[in-house]
């Protein structure tokens, strides 16, 4: 009989929240609201029947990103997303019996991707202030260590992780691809990038459906060593990356007043938004990125569910207890979501 293999079958299923979510307001996905660059979509607008005809090349894409970080080209793979970055990171280091390190709460993706391997997850809890467990992650590295993910800024708490704690896991685990994960780095401005090419266990991942407002046409970049990246090169598809991403990536990167205005916007109605909930009586978690973790203990469910039933989606973090995630919108959005949950409230009091 035709078998999957048992560490496919034991893989957990990724519920995305999507099939449920609110076409009118989505605030569970971390996208951005407002969407690219008018300039990428005039250069998606531009192209012919006989560009989109053609294999994509990476090539120029790679040599563009590399002078865009001041890296080699040779010490960068674009990625179908990050999420492919991450797939081939568990898939080129993780043997079964291996085991990867992740701090929790964390994206659900990395045990995902980490179990097609067969790999052992070991989970460190982050901090009870979901501050950098850096002890902690020293102690779990064993010889068995092949991989450590730490996402800088994390997901779904927002937290930061500092340099010397992350340089000081990277010399405590030389026979282990740390994977430094800065899908949210544009909020924040912190990057490991400057210690690609000088530390050979360090991988550094990018993405462009965040800050870029891309997340619809699958762009990630995987930096790294030379050496580990050319044979990465080898289990990477070769056409992973699709043509209409190469093409209008050069007016991604040149529209960085783009990138930085909506950035500015998202952080100050982050911490407006803040600043409301919390004065509400509902604990946030300082964030640096697009979204904000708040606890809203046993009204969590009457909150999700009211904001639904008013066109307007937030990610339930059940691992988390009363807590839900809401990305950051435009001001104008946020000060929706804010009226929505007033009224939502006073219902629930009136009752
Ligand atoms: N890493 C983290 C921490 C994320 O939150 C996400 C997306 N939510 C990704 C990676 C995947 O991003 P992409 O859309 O580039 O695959």
């Amino acid at each position: 009989m035709l078998r999957v293999r048992d560490c496919i079958l034991q893989m957990r299923e990724y519920h995305s929240p999507l099939d449920d979510s609110a076409e009118d307001l989505r605030l569970d996905m971390n996208e951005s609201t407002i969407g690219c660059s008018p300039r990428v979509l005039a250069k998606m607008r531009s192209l012919d029947a006989k560009c989109l005809a053609r294999y994509p090349s990476r090539e120029q894409g790679e040599n563009l990103v590399a002078a865009f970080l001041g890296l080699q080209p040779s010490e960068v793979l674009l990625t179908n997303g990050a999420d492919e970055a991450i797939d081939l990171l568990c898939r080129a280091y993780l043997d079964a019996e291996d085991e990867l390190i992740i701090i929790v709460p964390a994206f659900a993706m990395y045990e995902i991707f980490a179990q097609g391997s067969g790999a052992k997850v070991v989970r460190v809890p982050a901090e009870p202030d979901f501050s950098f467990p850096a002890a902690r992650i020293l102690q779990a590295i064993s010889s068995r260590t092949r991989m450590v993910i730490i996402t800088n800024p994390n997901n779904p708490t927002g937290a930061i992780a500092h340099r010397e704690d992350i340089l000081k896991v990277l010399a405590a685990a030389p026979d282990a691809a740390v994977l430094l994960d800065e899908a949210y780095f544009d909020f924040c401005g912190q990057s490991m990038i400057d210690q690609v090419g000088k530390v050979p266990n360090l991988f550094v991942a990018r993405t462009f459906s965040k800050a870029y407002g891309l997340a619809g046409v699958r762009l990630g970049v995987l930096a790294g060593d030379t050496m580990q990246l050319s044979a990465l090169r080898r289990a990477c598809a070769p056409f992973n990356v699709n043509l209409l991403a190469l093409e209008c990536l050069g007016e991604a990167l040149a529209d960085q007043p783009f990138v930085d205005t909506f950035v500015q916007q998202v952080k100050a109605t982050r911490e407006w938004l803040r600043g409301q909930l919390e004065s509400l009586g509902f604990k946030c978690w300082p964030s640096h990125t697009n979204f904000l973790l708040c606890d809203f203990g046993a009204t969590k469910q009457v909150v999700l569910q009211g904001l639904r039933s008013r066109g307007i989606s937030l990610r339930d973090r059940s691992d988390l207890k009363g807590c839900i995630r809401v990305s950051i919108g435009t001001q104008a959005e946020m000060e929706r979501v804010l009226a929505a949950l007033k009224q939502v409230l006073q219902k629930q009091a009136a009752r």
